[in-house]
């Protein structure tokens, strides 16, 4: 395994405290902190290489621009893409998404199909949504049972000649349910449909490789993996980025441009307009490094650890009720206390240094499946130790007595 103590003294943050208690870090699913590395990665980049990339002859552009492509093909390797230009740099998931769902126009006519699940996030719904009101195409969801796992014969019952794209998540932000998605993805492909996974949950917990998936898309958001805010990736099939109009217009992304018309630039620069998130891409470059130097079977294997001994601690707690408890589970524990709002309960447990997130979590339609407002969420990182998750559960006790 690793050295949590070595690995906590990695994340400078995590040494403080807040409201006079030591900081106890359980939003890991919103965003992860960073290591000591990452942050001297951002200072390094504007210390001495900062520049534009691309169309710089001189040594300083020359360098950002070998740091930008080196780290393409560090995340190309980590993923197992083909080709370092299926690798699209992004702002996020969020951004990857919108790229897919705004060139898909092309490919839904009036009457097809696209297909999302009952848990996903507001960002894998809303862009095929304004997408399918676009070229009215019809918006099926896949239903999920009160375990929150995906319920898959009705995922192919849905199936059909129709269904153009199914949009699914590899893991469920609100509830932790990691999903079939190899399975999802072949029965997909078995009707001529695209699939794009958001991977933006598994990125810092999952070894994920896009050519045993066969995935046709993969989105990931680099502030949930170590990295910096506002990175990213979407990893496309070429024979799909080739097809797909680009997004944005702009610099880089061109061959020639006249009055008359526009020529686009070969991959992956036809989906790279404008001055890009140059430290950012270069630093989630160094998170990759990161993680991949801890294990992410490793990382994986300790997460699994924290969340049988948090269930099984926090379900000691009376009228705690765990929503999304399904077999195939990452470290995130989504949980409600009798009729407390879960609001409250974070209010009371951050006074004790405790940071969980606590709402619908972008997810509204799982809430409403559940019949609920929302829950509270705590979701363990690697950098986290079975006592945070005794301080949480003594915390949610207090907590409890105060309110109830
Ligand atoms: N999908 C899932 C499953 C997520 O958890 C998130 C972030 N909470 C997103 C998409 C959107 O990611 P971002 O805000 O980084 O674009």
């Amino acid at each position: 395994m690793f050295d949590i103590k070595a690995v906590r003294a990695d994340f400078p943050i995590l040494n403080q405290t807040v409201n006079g208690k030591p900081l106890v870090y359980f939003d890991n699913a919103a965003t992860s902190q960073k290591p000591q590395v990452v942050i001297d990665a951002i200072s390094k980049y504007y210390g001495e290489i900062n520049s534009n990339i691309h169309r710089g002859v001189h040594t300083l552009s020359q360098l950002a621009t070998d740091a930008y492509e080196i780290s393409r093909q560090k995340i190309q390797k980590h993923i197992n893409a083909k080709h370092s230009y299926e690798v699209l740099f992004t702002a996020g998931t969020t951004h990857g998404i919108n790229l897919v769902a705004n060139g898909f126009a092309a490919f839904v006519k009036a009457g097809d199909e696209v297909m999302v699940s009952a848990m996903e996030h507001h960002s894998n719904i809303v862009p095929w949504q304004m997408l399918c009101e676009r070229v009215g195409g019809k918006l099926v969801v896949i239903p999920m049972n009160e375990n929150g796992e995906l319920i898959i014969e009705e995922f192919e019952k849905r199936l059909s000649d129709k269904t153009k794209l199914v949009a699914v998540n590899h893991i469920s932000n609100s509830l932790g349910t990691i999903n079939p998605v190899k399975h999802i993805i072949d029965k997909a492909h078995a009707v001529g449909a695209a699939i794009l996974i958001d991977g933006a949950q598994a990125a810092p917990h999952l070894k994920i490789d896009v050519q045993e998936l066969n995935c046709d898309f993969y989105a990931l958001s680099g502030h949930k993996a170590c990295g910096p805010t506002g990175s990213g990736i979407l990893y496309g099939k070429e024979e799909w980025l080739n097809k797909l109009p680009p997004y944005q217009g702009g610099g880089e992304m061109i061959k020639e441009v006249s009055f008359e018309k526009t020529t686009y630039a070969d991959l992956p620069h036809k989906f790279e307009a404008g001055t890009p998130n140059i430290e950012g891409g270069i630093v989630l470059g160094t998170a990759i490094d990161y993680l991949n130097s801890i294990g992410l079977d490793n990382i994986a294997a300790y997460e699994h650890e924290l969340l049988v001994y948090g269930t099984e601690k926090l379900l000691e707690i009376e009228g705690l009720k765990i929503i999304g408890t399904a077999n195939e589970k990452t470290s995130v524990i989504s949980f409600n206390v009798g009729n407390i709002h879960p609001y409250d309960i974070g209010a009371i447990v951050d006074k004790m240094g405790i940071a969980v997130r606590t709402g619908h979590h972008c997810t509204q339609p799982v809430m409403d499946f559940f019949k609920i407002p929302g829950t509270v969420r705590a979701s363990f990182a690697f950098y986290n130790t079975k006592e945070e998750i005794d301080a949480l559960v003594t915390a949610v006790k207090k907590a409890q007595t105060m309110l109830g």
